[in-house]
């Protein structure tokens, strides 16, 4: 549905009203542990380990199902950032766990991708 005000369409409505993205613009705050022009990284508001972090992009794509192909480079930098984090906080070599939920069933949440950094603890398989 277009915006009769903006003239612009549904993607500008969602960022206006997600929360990830008003993280990414400091409109919320956030424990930001690293940021670069293309991702952020935060520390999650409700750990579920001893390391639990959030890598985002700082353009906003809603699922796992939205990446499109001008992506590539985006969400391999999301990947390496994550890895960056892990080795910083000295969980690299120990183990930790990317987790990426996608719609309900998932458990998703917040409609702007992130990866989990999760670590600092023994990890379950199967995930619950
Ligand atoms: P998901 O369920 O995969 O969409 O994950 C959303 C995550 O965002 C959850 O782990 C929440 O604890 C976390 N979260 C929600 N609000 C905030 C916030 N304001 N700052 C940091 N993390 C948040
Ligand atoms: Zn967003």
């Amino acid at each position: 549905m277009r915006n009769w005000r903006t003239g612009t369409g549904k993607r500008e409505d969602e960022m206006t009203n997600c929360l990830f993205c008003k993280i990414i613009s400091k409109k919320v705050p956030a424990k930001i542990i690293f940021e670069d022009e293309g991702v952020l990284a935060f520390e999650d508001i409700d750990p579920q380990a001893p390391v639990h972090t959030l890598v985002v992009p700082k353009k906003h794509i809603a699922t796992t199902l939205d990446i499109s192909n001008e992506d590539d480079a985006l969400i391999g930098r999301l990947f390496q950032t994550a890895g960056k984090i892990a080795k910083e906080k000295g969980i690299a070599e120990r183990g930790f766990r990317l987790v990426v939920n996608t719609n309900p069933e998932a458990g998703q949440e917040v409609y702007h991708i992130h990866l989990h950094l999760l670590g600092g603890r023994h990890m379950h398989w199967p995930p619950g």
